[in-house]
């Protein structure tokens, strides 16, 4: 860090809460990327303030994480959850109270870096009010996702007309893949600067158990073969298609098969309704007997149950990066994932797991198969995993570049696109 002045920044992050529990409705990817970015970045030197919505009377209105970390919740509309499709409405006065808040402190921020549409939204408001300036991480891109849904919100032209204004006014955006850059270029704009950063994991946590402790841990059989998923209960994280290939897989009826279905949900809500809808696609496939629900898996838990798992099963349809493939990478469990977005990036085919077709069951029946069927070839792919992911996608590495951007940006003179274009000409025409 070199100058006083860059020392503190905002991350804003207006739907997903870096202080809550993980893992349950809407709370997932994003909520860890912003945490962890934030103590990551803190441990750089930066003063860091995570913005988020407060969601309940019980919730504290400043969390203080570590030193120079902290999340600042301000209520806009009413406390309590809402689905994030109904929260454009409430914009606003999340804006009004970031100023008041910003002013009363005394606080001011060069730059802000924005997560997902809406607070990329706060961002190019903020961008006017204060002239700071804006980084932005898109987390999920509309265009990709309504091309896999059938019921499109009708937030839908909102967010697509903010992404796209995102994309072309925001000083620097984030993408973490190639593919999802490749993405905002191919369906957002082919203006504005995209850099691509990934999304990192806490390598120190994940891999610091071996299989076979983890398994006493359990009480798993040192001869199982687990079949592990993590996430939330979300109909595009494609459970269905796992628990289909497990029906079609050669070790469906034998005693050895543990399938471990890990992630949270609320009863009639809608990770409620989906857990319920896989528990009967379950029992109606015979699977009752060697399936397990365990819920919600802590932060402190999800460590162990990655290190017992023979392979981590990630089925999404769509999966901008997907932070459960690198945490069961870097505990040297293999990963069968869809082939697509962020997890062609993070798995490598053949080398740290495999790619089957979304929503493919064979597919996936015989990538599982192929690495629970040869335990010397599993052992090899977790390794080369954990060596990836050691290598790429550690928090401090990611937090690093992160930090050198924004110090890069905060020195960029801030120029228009009008005037970039104006720079072009005039240099092709010497
Ligand atoms: N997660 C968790 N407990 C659970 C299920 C998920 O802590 O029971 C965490 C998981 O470890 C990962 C995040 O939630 O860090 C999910 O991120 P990912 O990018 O894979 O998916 P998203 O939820 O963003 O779609």
């Amino acid at each position: 860090m070199n100058t006083q002045s860059a020392q503190r920044i905002a991350l804003i992050s207006f739907h997903g809460d870096p202080a809550v529990e993980i893992g349950r409705e809407e709370a997932g990817g994003q909520n860890v990327y912003v945490r962890n970015v934030g103590e990551a970045l803190a441990r750089l030197g930066w003063q860091v303030d995570m913005y988020t919505r407060k969601v309940s009377i019980e919730q504290a209105e400043i969390v203080e994480h570590t030193p120079g970390c902290r999340t600042i919740r301000f209520s806009a509309g009413p406390l309590e959850f809402i689905p994030r499709d109904n929260l454009f409405e409430y914009l606003p006065e999340f804006i009004e109270k970031f100023l008041q808040f910003k002013q009363e402190n005394g606080l001011s921020y060069q730059i802000v870096h924005t997560n997902y549409w809406m607070s990329g939204w706060i961002g190019m408001c903020l961008k006017k009010v204060l002239g700071c300036k804006q980084i932005h991480t898109y987390h999920s891109l509309g265009a990709v996702k309504y091309a896999t849904i059938e019921n499109i919100p009708p937030i839908a032209s909102q967010r697509l007309e903010t992404e796209c204004d995102v994309l072309e006014e925001a000083e620097r955006i984030v993408a973490t893949s190639p593919q999802e850059k490749a993405h905002m270029r191919q369906l957002v704009s082919t203006k504005g600067d995209i850099e691509i950063i990934p999304c990192g994991t806490d390598i120190h946590s994940f891999g610091s158990v071996d299989r076979k402790a983890a398994r006493v841990a359990l009480g798993i059989k040192a001869d199982a073969k687990v079949v592990l998923y993590v996430g939330r209960f979300d109909h595009r994280k494609g459970i269905e298609t796992l628990v289909r290939a497990m029906r079609e897989s050669k070790f469906y009826g034998d005693e050895k098969l543990q399938i471990i279905i890990g992630g949270g949900s609320v009863p009639g809500q809608s990770d409620g309704i989906e857990r319920d809808r896989i528990e009967g696609i379950v029992d109606e496939l015979g699977l009752r007997d060697c399936t397990t629900f365990p819920g919600r898996l802590s932060q402190e838990v999800l460590p162990t149950y990655y290190a017992a798992a023979d392979v981590c099963v990630v089925p999404s349809h769509y999966e901008p990066f997907g932070l459960v493939a690198i945490e069961a990478m870097a505990s040297s469990t293999p990963v069968v994932a869809s082939d697509v977005g962020g997890l062609q990036f993070t798995v490598v085919r053949g080398e740290t797991g495999l790619l089957p077709q979304p929503q493919n069951v064979a597919e996936f029946a015989i990538a599982i198969d192929k690495i629970i069927s040869n335990p010397e070839w599993r052992d090899k792919l977790g390794e080369a995993g954990k060596r990836r992911v050691h290598d790429k996608f550690s928090w401090d590495g990611v937090a690093k570049q992160l930090s050198e951007l924004y110090l890069q940006v905060i020195m960029q003179p801030a120029i228009k696109e009008e005037q970039k274009e104006q720079l072009k000409v005039a240099y092709s025409s010497k």
